[in-house]
C-alpha cells in the first residue's frame, strides 16, 4: 500500500496495517510519523531534538540539538532505532519507504555542502555511525570516509590538493570496511590475529619497518597509494571478495553493518552487563565527513566539559593534530592535552590546544560551556578542525566514576545548575557503593616494588593476578580468583573480560581510551598508557623495567596515583567520610528520604560501624551467631543433646551470662536506637559436633555415654532442615531455650535502664506460619519479660514482633498482626518459599537463568516484585488493616539492595534493614525512591 493509499484508508475509517483505526488529521499525522524513518539535521535546522532518544538514538537525538542549538554540526541524516526493530523483525529487511527518505536526505546535506555523492568532480564523503538509546562506547560498529571509490579520489585529490590526505583517508576506510562490514557482518569469525583488520596493519607496520618510519604520520603520499593497492589485493584473497567500488554500495554496507553490530558479540554482552534492552535498537547516523587530518591546521579531539575522573570544574580532554576521530580513542599516538590546566607531569611537553589554536579553543571553550548550561550535566563531546575550522560530531552526557559523579552533582546543585534533588538523582547508588571501595594502603605502598607508571583512569585501589586475555580473565574470575586484565590496549570485545577483573591495566591509550571510558562507567580501578610494560601475548609474559613476570602473577594498581606494584599489597576499606561532597549529598538523601535505614548485626563492632555509617538502628540481630564462640558452643550443645528439661536448662543457665553479655554490649552500641533481636532460629543440628571425636570429646566432659550421645545426634539429622525443625517450632517444642533468650535480653536491658542507658529492645519471633504460634511464643516472650522488670524493678520500653517470611503467614496476617507489634519481612526464607527455590542450592542452576534471560535478575539479590513482592502487599495490607500504624520493615538480604529498597518505599514499609557497608547504599536508594515518587 503506498502512503497516499493509506490515508485514503484512513479517511474512509479502514483498518490500517497496525489494526487501528484511522480517522482525523491527528492519526493521519500520526501514521505520517510512523513512517517517517529518516530524521534531517544541518544548517540550523533539524527535524529531531533531545528528546527523541527512544527513536533518533542518543547521538542522533544529541546532533539534532545541536544543530538546533545553532552549534557547528556537520549535515547529515538519522535513520530511525524503529528500522533496526523493523529489519530484524521482517528477516533482515528494510522497511520499502526507506530508500526514498534517504535519497531526499542526502540531498538536503549534498545542497548544503556544495558537493555531491559519488560526484568524480567534487564529491561528498560520509560517516557511517550506531547511535543507541543509551549510550555503549564502542560497542557498535562505524565506517568512516564511505564515498571513497576510484572515481572519486582524483576528485578529491584535485579539490584538496592533498594526495596524501586522500590515500590517507582510503586506507581508513579500506581497514574500517573491510573489517566491519565484510569481516564482521558477514558472520566472519577469524581465528584470534588472523581477522582482516590484522592482517592490514600487518602490512602497514611491514612498510613502516621497510621505510624505517615510526609512526603513521610518516607515510607519505606514494607509501599510502602503495598501502592501498595491497589493502585491497588482501582483502580480496582473504574475504575472497572485490572491495565496493560504488559509493551507493558502501553506503548501504555500511548501515547493514551498524544494524547487523546490534546483535554483535559485544554489544550483546554489553547490553546483558548494563541491561539495556534488545528491543530499544540501534539508530545509524549518516553524516557528512569533516577531515582532522589534512595537515597542520588540523585536528581531532575529545573532552569532557568537568573531569570525569574527579569531577572538578574544569574543561578537561586530549585533541592531536592532524589525525581522525578514532586516533585519539584507539591510543595509538598519545594525545595532547586540551588546555595548559590539564597537563600532567607525563604530558607537560606536549602542545595543548589552547597553546596551538588560541582561538579555535576559546571558541571550543564556549561551545562546551554553552552544552552544559543547556543539558544540565557534564558532556562528553567530540570535535573536529578541518582547515581552521571547527566542527561539534558528539555530544551526550558523559560516563564517570561514582567520586566524580558525587562531586558534579553537589558543585552543579551549589551553582544553581541543577536542585538538590535532581543531584541525589544524578547519582546511582552503585557509584555511591564505589566510593565505599578499598584503596591501596600507604604504609605498605611506601615499601613496594613499583613496576611502571601510567595514567590514573579509574581511582581505588586493586590486587589480583595477572591475565592477558579477557576470555582468561572471565574464566578465572568465574573461579573465585581476583585478576587483573594487562593488555595492550582494549577493545570493545575484552569488555566481559573487563567486567569480571578487578581492575584493568593497558599499556597503551589515554585517559579517554576505550579502556578509561569502560572502568570508569563501571567505577573500576584503572591505569592506561603504562608504556614500559612490553606485554609478549604469544608467550603470555610481561617484561617491563628489567623484570617478567608471568600469567597468573600477583600484581596490585593504585588507579589514583596511576602506580603499578609487584606483588599483593593491602588494601585499605574505603574512607567516604572524609570526602566532603559526599557528606554533603547524604545530608540531602537523608533530608529527601522517608524509609528509616537499619542495620543486620550481631555484634557490638558491627553495630558501631553500621552507626558510623548511618544506621537508625539494628532490624535483626541474629542470636544464634552468638552461639558459636569457642567459649559457648559447649554449653549449647550440652543443651542439645541434653535428654531432660532439667539438663537442657543447666546448659542453658551455662549460656545465659554469655547472652546477656552480649546484649549489653549492643545495646550500648546502639544507645537510644530500636534494637531487633530474633530468637534462636536455624535447625539445632547446625551447632553438633561433625566428627566423632568432637563427640566423644563432649560426652567426656558431659559424663554421658558416646553411644547414647552419637544415637541423639544422629536423631536430629533432618532430610529438609530448611523447612524442619528450626524457628519458632524450636520455642514452641523446647520453650526454655526461647526463656532464656529472652530472660537474657530483658536482665541486660534493665541493667542498663539502671545504668540510664536508653534501650529499645525489640524481640522478635521467627518463622511463624500460624497465628497461634506467635500467640503462644508471645505469651512466653510477654511472662518472663514482665518477671525480669518486676525483679529488675525498672521498665523498658520492649515489644514484640514477628518475621514474615513465609507465604501463610503473608496471606494471615490479618489473624497474625493481632498478636504482633512489628513485622520483619525475612525475604531470604520468603523468596525461597515462595519460589520453592532452595537458597542453599540455587546457585547450580539460577545463574543459567540469569544469564540466559529467563530471569532478569536473580531473585535473592533483587525482590522478584511479581512473585514475592505481591506476598509482601498482601501481608502489608492485611496487617494494617487490623493495626494502622503496624511497623514493617524488611531484613533480608534485599534490604541493601536498591531496587528493593524502592520496591520497600513504594508498599510503605517503615525501615529496611541490611549489612552496615550497605547503609549508606541503601540511604541512597531510599531517597532516589521518596524523588522518584515524586516526579
Ligand atoms: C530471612 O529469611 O530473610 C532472614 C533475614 O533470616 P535468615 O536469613 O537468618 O533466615
Ligand atoms: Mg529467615
Amino acid at each position: 500500500m503506498s502512503l497516499n493509499q493509506e490515508l485514503i484508508g484512513g479517511r474512509m475509517g479502514l483498518v490500517t496495517e497496525q489494526g487501528e483505526k484511522g480517522v482525523g488529521p491527528g492519526k493521519i499525522m500520526e501514521s505520517l510519523n510512523r513512517k517517517k524513518y529518516v530524521y534531517f539535521f544541518g544548517a540550523g535546522k533539524a527535524d529531531g531534538k533531545a528528546d527523541m532518544k527512544n527513536l533518533l538514538g542518543g547521538k542522533g537525538a544529541n546532533l539534532a540539538e545541536m544543530t538546533n542549538l545553532g552549534i557547528p554540526v556537520p549535515p547529515g541524516f538519522t535513520i530511525t532505532t524503529k528500522v533496526c526493530t523493523l529489519y530484524y523483525g521482517n528477516d533482515r529487511n528494510y522497511p520499502k519507504e526507506l530508500q526514498k527518505q534517504m535519497e531526499a536526505a542526502l540531498g538536503r546535506v549534498e545542497k548544503i555542502m556544495g558537493k555531491r555523492f559519488g560526484d568524480p568532480g567534487n564529491p561528498l564523503l560520509v560517516s557511517v555511525r550506531s547511535g543507541a538509546r543509551s549510550s555503549m562506547p564502542g560497542m557498535m560498529e562505524t565506517v568512516l570516509n564511505v564515498g571513497l571509490t576510484t572515481k572519486t579520489i582524483p576528485g578529491l585529490i584535485k579539490r584538496t590538493n592533498n594526495e596524501r590526505f586522500v590515500y590517507d583517508a582510503y586506507r581508513r576506510l579500506l581497514m574500517m570496511y573491510s573489517d566491519v562490514v565484510m569481516e564482521k557482518a558477514a558472520g566472519i569469525e577469524p581465528d584470534d590475529g588472523e581477522g582482516i583488520r590484522q592482517k592490514l596493519e600487518h602490512a602497514m607496520e611491514r612498510l613502516k619497518k621497510e621505510k624505517g618510519y615510526s609512526n603513521d604520520t610518516d607515510l607519505a603520499a606514494d607509501d599510502l597509494k602503495i598501502l592501498c593497492r595491497d589493502f585491497r589485493v588482501i582483502i580480496k584473497l582473504a574475504l575472497k571478495k572485490e572491495f565496493p567500488d560504488d559509493p551507493h554500495e558502501q553506503l548501504w554496507g555500511g548501515i547493514g553493518a551498524v544494524f547487523q553490530s546490534w546483535m554483535g558479540k559485544r554489544a550483546v554482552s554489553y547490553r546483558r552487563i548494563e541491561k539495556i534492552p534488545e528491543a530499544w535498537g540501534t539508530a545509524v547516523n549518516v553524516q557528512s565527513m569533516v577531515f582532522g587530518n589534512t595537515g597542520e591546521t588540523s585536528a581531532t579531539g575529545v573532552a569532557f566539559t568537568r573531569n570525569p575522573a574527579t569531577g572538578e570544574n574544569m574543561f578537561f580532554g586530549e585533541w592531536l593534530p592532524n589525525a581522525q576521530g578514532e586516533d585519539v580513542v584507539a591510543g595509538i599516538r598519545t594525545p595532547n592535552p586540551v588546555n595548559k590546566a590539564g597537563k600532567t607531569e607525563d604530558t607537560k611537553h606536549l602542545h595543548s590546544l589552547d597553546e596551538a589554536m588560541p582561538k579555535l579553543y576559546r571558541q571550543l571553550f564556549v561551545i562546551q560551556k554553552k552544552l552544559e548550561r543547556h543539558y544540565r550535566d557534564m558532556q562528553d563531546i567530540e570535535f573536529t578542525v578541518e582547515d581552521g575550522r571547527l566542527w561539534m560530531l558528539q555530544t551526550r552526557v558523559g560516563k564517570r566514576n561514582g567520586q566524580a559523579a558525587i562531586r558534579m552533582a553537589v558543585e552543579m546543585a551549589k551553582e544553581k545548575l541543577i536542585t538538590k534533588q535532581m543531584a541525589v538523582l544524578r547519582v546511582r547508588p552503585d557509584q555511591i557503593d564505589e566510593l565505599l571501595h578499598p584503596a591501596v594502603a600507604p604504609a605498605a605502598e611506601k615499601g613496594a616494588a613499583e613496576l611502571a607508571k601510567g595514567l590514573p583512569a579509574g581511582p581505588g585501589g586493586a590486587v589480583g593476578k595477572v591475565a592477558f586475555t579477557a576470555d582468561d580473565a572471565e574464566k578465572w574470575s568465574k573461579r573465585g580468583e581476583k585478576v587483573i586484565l594487562v593488555r595492550n590496549e582494549t577493545s570493545p570485545e575484552d569488555v566481559h573480560g573487563m567486567h569480571a577483573a578487578q581492575a584493568i591495566l593497558t599499556a597503551k591509550g589515554g585517559m579517554t581510551s576505550h579502556a578509561a571510558l569502560v572502568a570508569r562507567g563501571w567505577g573500576k580501578c584503572c591505569i592506561v598508557g603504562c608504556s614500559d610494560l612490553d606485554i609478549d601475548l604469544p608467550r603470555k609474559e610481561l617484561r617491563v623495567n628489567g623484570k617478567v613476570l608471568r600469567e597468573g602473577d600477583w600484581i596490585t594498581l593504585n588507579g589514583t596515583k596511576g602506580r603499578v606494584y609487584e606483588g599483593k599489597l593491602d588494601l585499605l576499606p574505603a574512607d567516604p567520610e572524609h570526602n566532603a561532597w559526599y557528606r554533603e549529598l547524604m545530608i540531602w538523601a537523608d533530608k529527601f528520604r522517608t524509609l528509616k535505614v537499619r542495620t543486620n548485626a550481631d555484634t557490638p563492632y558491627d553495630a558501631t560501624i553500621a552507626r558510623s555509617f548511618g544506621a537508625e538502628g539494628i532490624g535483626l540481630c541474629r542470636t544464634e551467631h552468638m552461639f558459636f564462640g569457642p567459649d559457648r558452643i559447649k554449653a549449647v550443645r550440652e543443651m542439645i543433646l541434653s535428654d531432660t528439661v532439667e539438663d537442657r536448662e543447666k546448659a542453658l543457665a551455662k549460656l545465659l551470662p554469655f547472652q546477656k553479655g552480649d546484649f549489653v554490649g549492643i545495646f550500648k552500641a546502639m544507645a537510644g536506637l530500636p534494637v531487633t533481636i530474633r530468637l534462636l532460629d536455624p535447625p539445632l543440628h547446625e551447632f553438633l559436633p561433625h566428627t566423632d571425636e568432637e563427640l566423644r570429646e563432649l560426652a567426656g566432659e558431659m559424663g554421658a555415654p558416646f553411644e547414647q550421645l552419637n544415637a541423639k545426634n544422629k536423631s536430629l539429622h533432618e532430610l529438609n532442615p530448611m523447612l524442619g525443625h528450626r524457628g519458632c517450632r524450636l520455642g514452641i517444642t523446647y520453650p526454655e531455650i526461647y526463656e532464656m533468650q529472652v530472660q537474657a535480653i530483658m536482665e541486660a536491658a534493665c541493667e542498663l535502664v539502671k545504668e540510664k542507658v536508653k534501650v529499645i529492645p525489640e524481640i522478635m519471633i521467627p518463622l511463624v506460619g500460624h497465628v497461634r504460634e506467635l500467640e503462644i511464643m508471645r505469651n512466653l516472650t510477654v511472662k518472663i519479660a514482665e518477671a525480669v522488670q518486676k525483679e529488675y524493678k525498672v521498665k523498658v520500653p520492649y515489644t514484640v514482633g514477628t518475621m514474615i517470611e513465609l507465604p501463610r503467614a503473608c496471606v494471615t496476617s490479618d489473624e497474625i498482626a493481632y498478636h504482633a507489634d512489628f513485622y520483619s519481612f525475612g525475604t531470604n526464607d520468603l523468596t525461597q518459599t515462595v519460589y520453592g527455590l532452595s537458597r542453599d542450592d540455587a546457585g547450580r542452576f539460577l545463574p543459567f537463568y540469569v544469564e540466559g534471560g529467563i530471569l532478569k535478575d536473580d531473585p535473592f539479590v533483587s525482590i522478584d516484585r511479581e512473585g514475592v513482592g505481591i506476598f509482601m502487599r498482601i501481608a502489608a495490607e492485611k496487617g494494617r488493616k487490623i493495626k494502622k500504624d503496624l511497623k514493617i520493615g524488611i531484613c533480608g538480604e534485599h534490604g541493601g539492595e536498591p531496587e528493593s529498597v524502592e520496591f520497600c518505599h513504594q508498599i510503605g514499609l517503615n525501615y529496611v534493614s541490611c549489612s552496615p557497608y550497605r547503609v549508606p547504599i541503601a540511604r541512597f536508594a531510599a531517597a532516589r525512591a521518596a524523588m522518584k515518587e515524586l516526579k
